[in-house]
């Protein structure tokens, strides 16, 4: 390799497409050296959970190929991105590192410390953009106070003017480095020990730069054209998909504006249909900007008085809930879905967290914390977010006394039944009059379909009525 080389660390962005920080590193003109470092401890408890380890593995097959095609090596390494980043700059001499910004806090302080170390040791630190369309702490309301609510942001980042235009795909990559040694993707051991819990999911996703382009592509040649009431429906592909892309930033929030952009352009997508959506990409950067402004909401709650809560934890309750059997027919088919695919529709995460929260009483750390675990897109901002939106003790959060009723959740959203009936086959013969509430189909319809309750499935493992009163009081206890 000749001259000293520069250095680039993927972290949450493997992709070559639109990548600020590669970008950048590339242009430099320098040799460049790409690594990936895998810590499986700094974080703890947020190193990645299972479902996004078996997503990273594959995403790291796929970027190590798509450079390789480029002339490249990805350099993959296990321990302390710090500690090996020092270490290359040493062997290396290497003047300039260059790396696209994180946003949990734990991983703001892991950066700035390392940008500090490099920086009094004489080596230029090149930090970009390439997970938001903004960054969060240019979002400051009239008052130049932290945005709260959803809406007001909304039409700030819409007033901004144009999202940035999209970088070129990286395609010249400096070849291998002499005796620089590194580990292989299979030994991060990322795949599923034992059990293989994840054996459907290559059925659903691809992971990887090219998966997501035709994940988008898909999304906007159907599903976006009738997004609007489409998202809400579990039982069909409403939805893009997308998240499980973004959160490895193997797509960037700016080349799915653009795309967006250029089909309502060409007359392809309504506009409202193209709203709708883009507001969805915003409630990811509302999250990021919440996230910014309160660093501590990832483990406690924005509004203070929710620190009294009286929650009741009960493990044969959330382990039922885990598993999908509470005798809810919405709520395990919700809970299933995650299992069997590592991705829950957006309706019913709603429906699974407000019950998890309202009719069991426990806290919504916990069920947060499942979600961190079991999901593929398991993202800090969002899940945090989202968690203290339905519990109602976050920022803008949905008002804690509205508590969603799980029978008519389901009626409403999957109204012929056939998210139910894929994901609790055991309900599938019951008629669509009692899927929703099995507990009440007389013993003739059950006879008739060859169910027998509990047997075959549980019945509900909290009444109804009694929960929404026994939250209610609950709440009453800290609003007094
Ligand atoms: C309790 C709970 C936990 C959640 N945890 C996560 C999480 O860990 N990671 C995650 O990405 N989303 C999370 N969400 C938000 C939302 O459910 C998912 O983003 C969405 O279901 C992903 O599917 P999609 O890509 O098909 O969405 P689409 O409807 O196609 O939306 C496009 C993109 O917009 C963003 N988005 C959509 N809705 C939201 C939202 N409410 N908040 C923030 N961003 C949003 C996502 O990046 C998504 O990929 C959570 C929601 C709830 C209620």
């Amino acid at each position: 390799m000749a001259g000293t080389p520069n250095l680039l660390v993927f972290r949450e962005d493997l992709r070559l497409a639109d990548n600020p920080a590669l970008d950048a590193a590339i242009n430099d003109g320098r040799p460049l050296i790409c690594i990936f470092v895998y810590d499986r401890v700094s974080h703890a408890p947020w190193n990645a959970g299972g479902a996004r380890q078996w997503w990273l593995h594959h995403s790291l097959i796929a970027l190590s190929g798509d450079i390789e095609k480029a002339g490249g090596r990805l350099y993959v390494f296990q321990g302390q991105q710090n500690e090996i980043v020092a270490d290359l700059v040493n062997r290396y001499q290497i003047n300039r590192v260059f790396w696209n910004r994180r946003y949990a806090p734990y991983q703001i302080d892991e950066d700035k410390h390392l940008k500090n170390q490099l920086n009094d040791a004489g080596v230029h630190v090149t930090t970009c953009n390439g997970r938001l369309l903004f960054e969060p702490w240019t979002f400051k309301t009239g008052s130049g106070g932290p945005y709260r609510v959803f809406t007001p942001f909304w039409k700030a980042l819409r007033s901004r003017g144009k999202v940035r235009p999209i970088l070129p795909t990286a395609t010249n990559f400096s070849p291998n480095v002499e005796g620089l040694k590194a580990d292989c993707i299979e030994n991060l051991g990322l795949l599923p020990q034992g059990y293989n819990w994840a054996k459907n999911f290559p059925t659903n996703w691809t992971p990887g730069e090219k998966g997501a382009k035709v994940r988008l592509r898909q999304f906007l040649d159907a599903a976006v054209l009738n997004y609007k009431d489409g998202r809400n429906r579990p039982d069909k592909t409403g939805t893009s998909g997308l998240s499980p892309h973004l959160q490895h930033g193997e797509i960037s929030p700016v080349q799915i504006w653009h795309a967006v952009a250029d089909r309502v352009a060409a007359g392809d997508i309504p506009d409202h249909q193209a709203e709708t959506f883009l507001s969805e990409i915003a409630w990811r950067e509302f999250s990021y900007v919440l996230l910014y402004d309160n660093p501590n909401m990832i483990d406690q709650e924005i509004r203070h008085q929710f620190k009294k809560f009286p929650w009741n934890y009960d493990e044969g309750h959330f382990e039922a809930w885990k598993n999908g059997r509470t005798g809810y027919p919405i709520v395990d088919a919700g809970m299933r879905q995650l299992w069997q695919t590592g991705w829950m529709h957006n309706r019913v995460r709603m429906i699974v967290a407000s019950f998890l929260v309202k009719h069991l009483l426990i806290d919504w750390r916990q069920g947060m914390s499942w979600f961190w675990d079991t999901l593929v897109d398991a993202d800090i901002a969002a899940n945090t977010a989202s968690w203290q939106w339905v519990a109602g003790c976050g920022a803008d959060a949905a008002p804690y006394f509205r508590i969603f009723n799980p029978m008519t959740q389901g009626q409403k959203f999957d109204p012929n039944g056939d998210y139910i009936r894929k994901f609790v086959p055991e309900l599938s013969g019951l008629p669509l009059k009692y899927l929703n509430t099995p507990w009440e189909a007389p013993s003739n319809v059950l006879d008739n379909c060859g169910l027998s309750l509990p047997r075959d499935y549980p019945l509900p493992i909290v009444d109804h009525k009694f929960a929404r009163k026994r939250a209610l009081e609950s709440y009453a206890q800290i609003k007094s």
